[in-house]
């Protein structure tokens, strides 16, 4: 949840470091959907925090004309907890993709749900490691041949909007790369929510895994009609798998641990230690 303040554009939150991905990478769309609905947030670029980890995904902090943090394989999660609960007045966003949120992170994911902090997630999955040349991650699907994997992939395919919901996250969202204006809009909404927000980004990798075309035949809206305050509709939302849908799946707002820490701190200052003290002497 952040306070709207100025009057900014796409622009202002664009650096001068030139994105790196590769011609038609889907991360492009999910940059400009940032930097689309942070001005529409109108949150000074100095009030945000892009923390990443590592992949390809993971190189957008370079990308945006805010503050950032590049960190370790993993860890964009816990250190944005951190920083969300040494700054509340900051808005803080954990960005990566599928290896990183999925694999060596995924126990991160389930702590950050039972904390709800308010930090917003955005996971760009590719269902491929593209930063190492195509190897299978947790959203491979089951039979997936790759260098790695040539007798097919071995493992079942992770459902990160069905875990999200498993998890009790407050806000589960799904978006598309190649439809950025939605996926703003999501992204609005997320930062929105005071909560942890997890927003699912399907976002190919041509290079490695291309999956945009199947992606673009597949992908459905939500419906209209879903009531999005219905987890278990939007669990049975998030098995279809076959058409992924996309939109918000679920949303709920409740305690935050960064506002039980701010109440406490201040009950804290507020205790007469001699009052106190007077029952011992
Ligand atoms: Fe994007 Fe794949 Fe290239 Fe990485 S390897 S920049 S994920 S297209
Ligand atoms: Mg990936």
């Amino acid at each position: 949840m952040v306070e709207a303040t100025l009057v900014l554009t796409p622009k202002d939150f664009k650096s001068e470091v030139k994105p790196t991905w590769c011609p038609g990478c889907g991360d492009f769309g999910v940059l400009s959907a940032t930097y689309q609905s942070l001005a529409s947030l109108k949150v000074p670029p100095d009030q945000t925090v892009i923390v990443s980890g590592i992949g390809c995904s993971s190189r957008f902090p370079h990308f945006m004309k805010t503050f950032g943090f590049h960190t370790v394989h993993g860890r964009a999660l816990p250190l944005a907890q951190g920083l969300k609960m040494a700054r509340p007045d900051l808005n803080v966003v954990a960005i990566g993709g599928d290896g990183d949120f999925f694999s060596i992170g995924v126990g991160h994911l389930i702590h950050a749900a039972l904390r709800n902090i308010d930090i917003t997630a955005i996971v760009m999955d590719n269902e491929t490691y593209g930063l190492t040349k195509g190897q299978t991650s947790p959203t491979s699907p089951h039979g997936h041949v790759t260098k790695s994997t040539p007798y097919g992939l071995m493992a079942s395919q992770f459902n990160p909007i069905a875990t999200a919901l498993s998890l009790n996250v407050g806000f589960v969202a799904r978006g598309f790369s190649s439809k950025p204006k939605e996926m703003a809009a999501l992204i609005q909404q997320g930062v929105n929510h005071r909560g942890f927000a997890f927003i699912h980004v399907l976002s190919p990798c041509p290079t490695f895994y291309n999956t945009f075309d199947a992606w673009k035949a597949t992908v459905t809206p939500v419906p209209a009609d879903h009531d999005p305050t219905n987890r278990f509709k939007a669990m049975e939302l998030a098995m279809e798998t076959e058409h992924p849908y996309m939109g918000l799946f679920y949303k709920e707002e409740r305690p935050t641990m960064d506002q039980a820490a701010q109440e406490l701190a201040k009950k804290a200052k507020e205790f007469d230690i001699d009052r106190y003290m007077e029952r011992y002497v």
